[in-house]
């Protein structure tokens, strides 16, 4: 089926890497605005939210949230063995 992404000028890989800086608050208004707006339009994307705000809210628990290095990676990675389309 076609994308319906005319609204959504965001790439999902960028939105996978800026994923971290959204959950963390460190994103500009604007940006965070063009992550939800994406969120809302691609399932993909929203599954890989939703697993990573669990993790977050795991980390969480224990102290601020500090997520590891390379805590992105392998989140991609995840993707790319859960079946994520690659280009
Ligand atoms: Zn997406």
């Amino acid at each position: 089926m076609p994308p319906t992404n005319q609204l959504v000028d965001l790439d999902c890989r960028e939105l996978w890497k800026e994923l971290v800086n959204y959950m963390e608050g460190g994103l500009t208004p604007g940006m965070r605005e063009r992550i939800q707006l994406h969120l809302r339009g691609c399932r993909q994307c929203q599954s890989v939210y939703d697993g990573s705000s669990n993790v977050v809210r795991l980390l969480g628990d224990k102290k601020a949230i500090e997520l590891p290095q390379g805590f992105s990676q392998r989140l991609h990675a995840r993707l790319v063995q859960s079946g994520a389309p690659r280009h």
